[in-house]
């Protein structure tokens, strides 16, 4: 007989990740929802798809990359023609100065954020150090990943109400307390799951800590600046010598490509590298040839531009408008303002029931969210009742599903607010 280790069983019990991934699954194969709001899949937009084939069609006629593509383990690190191209174009972009040693690329930023903060986060001259989220709701994907428990601390938000439906976040600097046991500071900006953007005040702040205590900053740009540049325009990157910034090919339209690209310090990445060669010996290597062109010529900036950052642009503006329209006026629902990601976060104040009970009785509907409660590493969500009062939802969706969608949820509102 088998026996799961403590490191076993924490991998493999009820994860946030693994509902959302299993939902997902389930509604892509089985039955077609209703509205499928529950999605982590960035939305296929065609002129995308075309780029990539367009791509990969050079590839298949190019005997030389081909087989090399099929033949070869890349380095840990990365492919060096690809880390090449990406790094001239960091430097195009924001003269950041940054060279090859600087970057790893792991096989999608997700198992890259799992080897950095175990790289970082735990046992260390017996003592243990956490990471420490500034602001939550934050990224889902973090919350399982450190091998020791309870390996994340983090700070509640300040909650600032904006008219009658909506909210935002702010980092509540005077809770945020970075002493001996921080190994890092983490942020997802923009951030999923609210679509909130910590402000570049608030960004600055936050390098002055790391700086100060001589911990990384890491800032997961997933949906960021240069691509896909899904972001307000409020927001501008930041990079320095303490600074970890992510990258990732997927909300391009490329997820299982599974391509993370990590910038930063260079024994940092060096350790990232090394871990990747533990872990998986090499990262794929398609998305990375696919892409290599769009990078050594800067084309993937203007492609964002054009294809993606409209896209989105629009269905945010369908969704908010459809859910204004549906959702009772009379109920105390706000949405999260929205400053970038591919996400809405819809807040339900002082509903009777929590965050799981709207998400099953939706499901049973055909409606698929992503409830809250699994927004909060490093919380007990049992402590605090605005951590079940949220949930999550994608709106890159058609106007059919998108209206039929709000009104079984604005229903199922009505029956979060009886007792
Ligand atoms: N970070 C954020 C904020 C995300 O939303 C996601 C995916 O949804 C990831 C990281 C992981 O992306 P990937 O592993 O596909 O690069």
């Amino acid at each position: 007989m088998w026996e799961l280790s403590d490191f076993g069983e924490k991998m493999s019990r009820d994860a946030g990740i693994l509902q959302l991934m299993d939902d997902l699954g389930r509604a892509m194969a089985g039955e077609k929802p209703v509205a499928m709001f529950g999605g982590g899949n960035p939305a296929q937009i065609p002129k995308m798809t075309n780029v990539f084939q367009g791509e990969l069609t050079n590839l298949i006629n190019d005997p030389e990359k081909l087989a090399a593509l099929f033949g070869n383990y890349d380095t840990p690190q990365g492919n060096a023609r690809f880390i090449d191209s990406f790094v001239s174009y960091i430097n195009n972009t924001y003269d950041w100065g940054i060279s090859a040693e600087n970057v790893a690329i792991t096989p999608g930023s997700q198992s890259g954020f799992f080897m950095l903060f175990n790289l970082l986060a735990g046992q260390k001259r017996g003592a243990k150090r956490k990471i420490l989220l500034p602001i939550v709701p934050e990224y889902i994907g973090y919350a399982d990943q450190t091998i020791e428990p309870d390996s994340f601390v983090s700070v509640r938000p300040s909650i600032e109400k904006v008219g009658q439906h909506e909210f935002k976040y702010k980092i509540n600097f005077s809770e945020l307390v970075v002493d001996d046991s921080i190994a890092a500071l983490a942020l997802s900006r923009p951030t999923n799951p609210t679509g909130n953007v910590v402000t570049n005040d608030e960004l600055h702040k936050l390098t002055a800590l790391a700086q100060t205590h001589d911990i990384p900053l890491i800032v997961d740009n997933a949906y960021g600046l240069p691509f896909p540049g899904v972001i307000a325009r409020h927001a501008t990157p930041h990079f320095d010598d303490h600074t970890v910034l992510s990258f990732s090919l997927s909300k391009l339209g490329l997820p299982s490509a599974r391509v993370g690209i990590f910038v930063g310090p260079k024994g940092l990445m060096q350790a990232l590298s090394s871990a990747n060669a533990i872990v998986s010996l090499a990262s794929p290597s398609y998305g990375q040839y696919i892409t290599e062109r769009l990078f050594s010529s800067g084309e993937i900036t203007d492609l964002a531009k054009k294809h993606i950052q409209p896209f989105y642009a629009d269905r945010a503006t369908a969704a908010r408008s459809i859910l204004h329209q549906v959702l009772p006026p009379d109920l105390p629902w706000r949405l999260h303002t929205y400053e970038g990601s591919y996400f809405f976060w819809l807040w339900c104040e002082d509903a009777k029931k929590t965050s799981k009970q709207l998400y099953e009785y939706l499901k049973k509907r055909g409606v698929i969210v992503v409830p809250g409660e699994y927004f909060f590493p490093g919380q007990s969500v049992d402590n605090w009742d605005h951590a079940r009062q949220c949930i999550r939802i994608n709106f890159a969706r058609p106007n059919n599903e998108l209206t039929q969608g709000a009104d079984i949820l604005a229903e199922a509102l009505r029956w979060m607010y009886t007792r």
